[in-house]
């Protein structure tokens, strides 16, 4: 398709918030432009962000369960470990590069997608111009879609910008396993980089402005695992403020108030992982009707910036910030464009993981967010600590937590803590999704023995607990909290 030309729809971005629209859309029948800056397909997610950082976690896992083979009746003639970190980010590029080709592959293959490699500036409602190699080339478009996602803060501390100083991008282009590492920020990216890196032998701080990690997580969860941070050595301070960066190559000092009190750590790498802000400079908005602010575009209930016809999706409308979240929204997009029913994302049903150790998903409400939202809800929780497979797995360290509404025994949240929790998080999202209710759930057969009886057994046991239910036995493992 000649660029000059025009687009159905044109679309900013090859992360996951634009490229499933572009294929969906093109697939659909229309003439799609998709327009990625950076190094591929895939953007931040697959760069940056979830891939990399679930490579370097691999890495981080195998590593704790090879010094743990003798529980489970192995031996090794020498059972040091090292890491070898070249060999580490040399296993990240391969994948990477495997999976952006992949991608492009698959996206060429598509009739009606042209993807261009360039910068995508607007110049007006319904006009783009793209750099691609010092040339300009102009699109028409009747419909676009914003995707260009979110880059990392830097917060504005004193030495902030001395050189070295990180961001989760530098992190992941580390070429050594520091001996020491400051992280700001207590978040999920915190949270997964800060026991990756005292896995792999770092000495590891987190410090944190709000009163404790994990903010919007279920809190009975979030302090079940700041406990085991606090067991494996990783020191988390909360409630910090940031007083100043100083130093330089590889001899930082930071310095921090908690309460009264001055405290300083001096560290070999300290990275900044507090939140991201959107990508919107250079996009041309202001030759547009499309608003934003300092948390992302401004969008209505379908995904539409202020500028008819022009929509937005991602990590650029501000939180949530996760790729299966993004991916969803551009799916709706492509869908709506498409003429078909759009079936808008839902907050309230939505899921993610925490790649901490152990996993911790969550979809749907937590039990605060239930009742903030006026609903009467009750938890029923599973200690996995007398679960068979998570026992077998010598991972047994663990709390399901189920959040239903009284009057109909709908579940509105679940939240799981137990390593293995990622792969679970599908049938907790289904089952909030489609609202089903504890007899349902109770009732659908779950095999044995897998981490996920436990949905089964907390169900059954919220129900003999109210009595509706003589037939399910309480367990000693689950309770109900009113
Ligand atoms: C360390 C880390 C770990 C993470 N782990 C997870 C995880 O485990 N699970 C999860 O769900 N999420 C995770 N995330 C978040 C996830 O990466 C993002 O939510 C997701 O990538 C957002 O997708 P997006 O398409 O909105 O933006 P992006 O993925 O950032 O994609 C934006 C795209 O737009 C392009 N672009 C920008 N400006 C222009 C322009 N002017 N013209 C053309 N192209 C442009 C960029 O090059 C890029 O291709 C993680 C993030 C980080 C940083």
């Amino acid at each position: 398709m000649p660029l000059e030309e025009r687009a159905d729809v044109l679309v900013i971005g090859g992360g996951p918030g634009g490229t499933p629209a572009a294929m969906a859309l093109a697939r659909g029948g229309k003439r799609v432009v998709l327009v990625v800056a950076g190094r591929g397909l895939g953007g931040a997610c697959l760069f940056e962000g979830c891939i990399p950082s679930k490579i370097f976690r691999e890495t981080a896992a195998r590593r704790l369960e090879t010094a743990r083979i003798a529980e489970f009746g192995l031996r090794l003639a020498d059972p040091q470990v090292t890491v070898d970190w070249t060999a580490v980010q040399a296993r990240r590029h391969h994948i990477l590069t495997m999976r952006a080709q992949g991608a492009l592959a698959q996206a060429r293959s598509i009739a009606g997608l042209e993807v261009v490699f360039g910068h995508a500036r607007l110049c007006n409602s319904r006009e783009a111009v793209i750099e691609v190699e010092g040339k300009e080339r102009h699109v028409r478009f009747d419909h676009a879609i914003l995707a260009t996602g979110s880059a990392p803060n830097r917060l504005p501390i004193s030495g902030a910008d001395l050189p070295g100083v990180l961001t989760s991008e530098g992190l992941i282009e580390i070429g050594f396993v520091p001996a020491s590492l400051v992280l700001i920020g207590g978040g999920p990216i915190g949270i997964e980089m800060g026991q990756i890196f005292a896995a792999l032998g770092s000495r590891v701080t987190i410090l944190e402005a709000a009163p404790r990690i994990l903010a919007p997580v279920d809190v009975v969860l979030a302090a079940r695992l700041s406990a085991k941070l606090d067991a494996e050595g990783i020191r988390v301070a909360t409630g910090v403020h940031i007083e100043a960066i100083e130093g330089g190559e590889g001899r930082y000092r930071v310095r921090y108030r908690r309460a009264d009190e001055i405290v300083q750590v001096d560290t070999e790498v300290v990275a900044m992982v507090a939140g991201r802000h959107p990508n919107v400079d250079g996009l041309g908005l202001e030759t547009t009707a499309v608003r934003h602010d300092r948390h992302g575009v401004k969008v209505n209930a379908e995904l539409e910036t202020g500028e008819p016809g022009i929509f937005a999706t991602g990590d650029l409308i501000g939180q949530p910030m996760f790729a299966h979240w993004a991916t969803a929204q551009a799916l709706a997009v492509a869908r709506h464009l498409l003429g078909q029913a759009a079936g808008w994302p839902r907050p309230e049903t939505n899921s993610a993981v925490i790649f901490s150790r152990p996993e911790l998903g969550m979809a749907g409400l937590t039990e605060e967010a239930a009742r903030t939202a006026g609903l009467d809800v009750a938890v029923a929780e599973y200690d996995y600590s007398f679960d068979a497979r998570a026992q077998i797995s010598g991972a047994a360290d663990g709390l399901l937590r189920m959040v239903y509404r009284r009057d109909d025994l709908r579940i509105v949240g679940i939240h799981v803590l137990i390593e293995g929790a990622a792969d679970l998080m599908g049938e907790a999202a289904l089952a909030v999704a489609c609202g089903v209710t504890l007899p349902t759930l109770a009732e659908a057969i779950h095999p044995h023995p897998t981490l996920t009886e436990a949905f089964a057994l907390a169900a059954r046991s919220a129900l003999a607990s109210l009595g509706q239910h003589p037939a399910h036995q309480r367990r000693t493992n689950s309770v109900t909290r009113p």
